[in-house]
This record gives C-alpha cells, sequence and structure tokens, in this order.
C-alpha cells in the first residue's frame, strides 16, 4: 500500500517518540536509584567505566586486548548480577531498569535487520510490522478526519414510520423489519470477512441511517472503517490521478479498509476513468474477501443498465442484496 510523504514523516516521528520514551523512562529511574542508594551509584559508576575499559582495549595488541575482553566481561557481568540483586532487594522488578519499548522486536526502531547470525552477515532490512500497521493507522486516520462520519445508531431507528398495509401479500413494515434485523445482525456478527451489502430501494428509506449505524458499531470493535458518497471518493481519486492533489492514497485507503461503505452509487457523474476506479476498488475488494456495503437509490434493473455487466454482475452476483420498501420516511416525519 501506497502512503503520501505526510504519513512516511508521521510515522517515523511517531517512531522516534516511542524510542525516546522507552530511553528516557529507563535513564529516569537510573537516576532515581542512583540519588536515593549510594550501592546503587558505585555499581552504576562500574558499569560505565568497563564501557570505557573496552573502548581502552581495542588499541592493545590482538594477543593482550583478546584476554582483557575476557576480563571486563566478566566483570561487567558480575556487575549487573549485583545491581539485580540489589534490586530484588528493594523490591523492585528484575526488568526495571529495561528499556520498554512499544515493540520489542524492533526496539521502536521500525526497521528489523535481517541478518544471518551462523555467517555474521547483514540481508538488508525490512519495515517491522509495527511500522507498517503504524502508516496504516495513519493514513485511516487521516481519511476519517477528512470524511468524518455522523454516526447513527440502532436505537434512533423508527419502524413506526413504514406503513402496515399489505401489497402482494407483505408491507414495507415488515420488509423493513426484516433488514433492520439483518443489519442489527451483521453489526454484532462483523469481522474480517463478513460479506458485501448492496441495499437498494428509492430515497428515504433509511439506507444512509442504517449503515452508519453499522459503521458505528463496526468500529468499537476496532475496525477501520471507510464511509463516504461514492462520487465524492471517485471526484478525489480524479484529482488525485491527474496531479491536482498532493496525496495520491485514496483509492488504495479504499481498497484496504476493513470495511469500506460507499453511499449512493449511481448518483456520481460517470466517466470511462470513474467506472473503471470503481471497477478496481470493488473487483480487488472482493478478490481479498473484505465486506464492503453500497447503498444506491438504483433498482437492479437500472444498475444493469448504469454499469457495465463486470461491475453490475460483481455486486449482484456477490453481494448479499437488501431491498429497501416504503414510502420514502423522511417526507412522512417532516408532514
Ligand atoms: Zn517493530
Amino acid at each position: 500500500m501506497a502512503y503520501s510523504r505526510e504519513i512516511y514523516e508521521q510515522a517515523l516521528d511517531e517512531l522516534k517518540r516511542r524510542k525516546q520514551n522507552a530511553e528516557y523512562t529507563a535513564s529516569k529511574r537510573r537516576k532515581e536509584l542512583s540519588l536515593k542508594y549510594p550501592e546503587f551509584a558505585a555499581i552504576e559508576q562500574q558499569l560505565a567505566e568497563t564501557g570505557i575499559q573496552i573502548v581502552k582495549a581495542f588499541s592493545m595488541p590482538a594477543s593482550a586486548a583478546e584476554e582483557r575482553f575476557a576480563e571486563i566481561r566478566k566483570k561487567n557481568r558480575e556487575l549487573r548480577a549485583k545491581r539485580a540483586e540489589l534490586l530484588l532487594k528493594l523490591g523492585l522488578p528484575a526488568d526495571y531498569l529495561d528499556e520498554k519499548y512499544v515493540c520489542e522486536k524492533c526496539q521502536d526502531k521500525g526497521f528489523i535487520e535481517e541478518r544471518d547470525e551462523a555467517e555474521g552477515v547483514s540481508h538488508g532490512v525490512s519495515l517491522c510490522t509495527c511500522h507498517t500497521d503504524l502508516l496504516k493507522k495513519l493514513a485511516f486516520e487521516k481519511m476519517s478526519r477528512e470524511t468524518p462520519l455522523e454516526l447513527s445508531n440502532f436505537e434512533d431507528f423508527d419502524l413506526f414510520y413504514y406503513s402496515k398495509t399489505k401489497k402482494d401479500g407483505v408491507s414495507p413494515y415488515e420488509i423493513m423489519k426484516d433488514v433492520y434485523t439483518q443489519c442489527v445482525d451483521y453489526a454484532n456478527n462483523f469481522d474480517a470477512d463478513s460479506v458485501s451489502l448492496f441495499f437498494y430501494g428509492r430515497t428515504g428509506l433509511g439506507k444512509t441511517h442504517l449503515s452508519l449505524a453499522i459503521a458505528n458499531e463496526v468500529i468499537k470493535k476496532g475496525y477501520n472503517v471507510i464511509y463516504g458518497a461514492a462520487g465524492s471518493f471517485l471526484r478525489k481519486i480524479e484529482k488525485e490521478k491527474f496531479g491536482k492533489a498532493e496525496d495520491a492514497d485514496t483509492e488504495s485507503l479504499l481498497e484496504n479498509a476493513d470495511l469500506l461503505i460507499l453511499d449512493d452509487l449511481g448518483a456520481e457523474f460517470s466517466t470511462s476513468f470513474t467506472v473503471s476506479v470503481l471497477y478496481n476498488i470493488i473487483n480487488s475488494r472482493i478478490c481479498r474477501g473484505a465486506p464492503t456495503i453500497i447503498s444506491s437509490n438504483l433498482s437492479l434493473k437500472e444498475l444493469k443498465e448504469r454499469y457495465p455487466e463486470s461491475i453490475a454482475s460483481r455486486i449482484i452476483g456477490t453481494y448479499a442484496l437488501v431491498n429497501f420498501a416504503g414510502d420514502d420516511i423522511r417526507q412522512i416525519m417532516n408532514s
């Protein structure tokens, strides 16, 4: 996944902050103990001296240096043992003076050196998973700030506004009661392998409300969720593509979100570019098995007319189709 320069810099700053924080806490503890316990200060002093002695030993002839190194290492081990004993006596944990890194694997450097210990050679460095996780987190946070979610919840969804008058043996009320239950279940059981949903039906039937209620629950579970109108995302990607915006990561963020909610598909201004981007996003998420919720005022027939077969058949063939029925509840609520 590609990120903007700003995100890379923020991640490096954060790693630096973590590392400094770990080192600062450890050194502060050393200083405090040295001030309080002269015995501790003496051990610390001698440990610092072994460091200097090692440096000095480098200038000795090789044969003599070997012996000296062994001596210093032994002294160092004894001092550490003495210090550990003292910590124990003071009732402090054995690792009290260790740097507590957020990531022990890379000690908050963000990189891991691939070393062949047997041969003592380095195979280069790679990004640590803490670093890639951080990049991803920062990029999603930035996107969330740009497209803030006005979250809804399930409690505010009122079935009262849907008619109980049956048509073809079923009422909008009954249909929407099922839809509501389906959405609540979906949110409660959401995970990275959840199915994708296609909400369709006329405007004002609660598609946005229920998709935002799902988003709300899914965010609470700790997943990253991207929500927005299909049209505004496609415009943004178009600007990025043709060089009018500095960041160029919207498309990959949409492809990589744990849950992507594309609202109001069909209302956007369509070009061959937007259609191909839309196809890429939908297709790559299907290939990855990542859940998407698309809502649209189009009927299934209109969806097939409006989009190429490749898009329409992917949605109709792989998404669970959820039909919203009834009268425009916003009109009823306002009348
Ligand atoms: Zn790490």
